[in-house]
């Protein structure tokens, strides 16, 4: 399997949380940066054209902030560089409220099949407080344009541990979620990063959040009450109905290829035989004037050899409810896991794993993820 990630690294305001690689630019650096993005997608192309490519996510930012006319081009792109399957998951981020069905129909046109939203809270004054722009009946709205435009395989994120967030509140976004009967959720807690206003804000003492047991009955509410509306977790923080997990993000829990494409993308393939990640500017400036140059706009490039491709590789699949087959680990790698990371393991309480052809950790082993991968790590 192998997905194209393609970033686009706009937003219409900055949330006080985010620090993800997003800008608030006007249309003529769009523009120039769609250009430029193109041209990055067809100097790619040449050298992964023989990559049967499985999916395609369209990330940010805010992709939706795209004109319809500046989406098809980057679609057109795509296909006529790499070779997209007839079957690909191909995703759209979008934000509530900006998507009409103009945008939509569009999507629909040029083979766009999946939407994820991110709706984060059901609650108005929650999205205030963490500076959505957004309301809760502008997703209602935009997941009726979707429906009405064709589109039945939708996500939407939510989040929890949101500063003075109650579970009440929490128990409402998932029951609205759930009423909408969508394809997927994916169910996050709040991170709080460093020089976002949000940390500020925690740092004066202005604003506070829940207290750790409380986030972790969020996180054990949001379990019970999507499992429980026919949900499946399939990943620490992601639930799908039946079939419908997002093969695109199951790409990087299963350690296959990737290539992402725009301002701040990372990609991991199989280079001459060895596990390669990549890794591009993620100042506008310095991605549009690589590609004009003629370059590739790559800022750093590393190999991962042995022990370190096998560590990482068991850290992206235990995230995976199912983890992963230990007849994998070993045509990968050429050496048993039990070879690797037999000793270690036996550091690890039982109950916290299974281990019989596949390798998994249990709902509580989920839970102490971080303490199990010290241990075994
Ligand atoms: S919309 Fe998403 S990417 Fe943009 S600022 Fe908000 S959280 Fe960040």
């Amino acid at each position: 399997m192998t997905g194209l990630y393609i970033h686009i690294p706009f937003c219409v305001h900055k949330c006080s949380y985010c620090d993800f690689v997003s800008y608030v630019c006007d249309q003529t650096v769009r523009e120039e940066y769609v250009q430029s993005l193109i041209c990055e997608i067809r100097m790619a192309g040449e050298i992964y054209r023989d990559r049967a490519i499985n999916t395609v996510f369209l990330g940010g930012g805010t992709p939706c902030i795209l004109l319809p006319a500046q989406t098809k081009r980057i679609m057109c792109a795509l296909r006529d560089s790499f070779n997209i399957c007839v079957d690909a998951e191909i995703t759209v981020e979008c934000n509530p409220g900006a998507v009409d069905s103009e945008k939509l129909n569009a999507y629909s046109e040029c083979g766009i099949n999946r939407l994820s939203f991110g709706l984060q809270s059901a609650s108005d004054r929650l999205l205030k407080a963490i500076s959505r722009i957004h309301t809760f009946s502008d997703f209602i709205q935009s997941i009726e344009h979707a429906k009405r435009a064709g589109f039945s395989n939708i996500n939407a994120d939510i989040m929890y541990g949101l500063p003075s967030q109650s579970i009440s509140e929490l128990a409402e976004t998932i029951s609205a979620v759930c009423e909408m009967r969508l394809a997927h959720v994916s169910a996050y807690s709040l991170i709080v990063e460093e020089n976002t206003p949000l940390y500020s804000s925690l740092m004066c003492g202005s604003i506070a959040l829940p207290d750790e047991d409380t986030e972790y009955e969020m996180h054990t509410l949001c379990q019970k009450k999507l499992e429980s509306a026919g949900y499946r977790r399939y990943e620490i923080s992601n639930y799908a109905k039946q079939d419908m997990e997002c093969r695109h993000n199951l790409i990087y829990w299963n350690s296959d290829e990737y290539i992402g494409l725009g301002a701040n993308a990372h990609s991991a393939v199989w280079e001459r035989g060895v596990w390669t990640r990549y890794e591009n500017f993620s100042s506008i400036g310095d991605y549009v004037s690589a590609v004009r140059e003629g370059r590739l706009p790559i800022v750093r490039r590393e190999h991962l050899w042995g022990y370190d491709a096998q560590a990482e590789y068991v850290m992206l699949g235990l995230r995976k409810t199912d983890g992963f087959l230990l007849s994998d680990f070993e045509d990968r790698f050429s050496e048993k896991f039990d070879t690797v990371f037999g000793e270690r393991l036996e550091r690890v309480e039982k109950s916290l794993y299974v281990k019989n052809e596949r390798f998994y950790l249990t709902d509580r082993g989920l839970d102490l993820q971080n303490m199990i991968l010290c241990e075994l790590l």
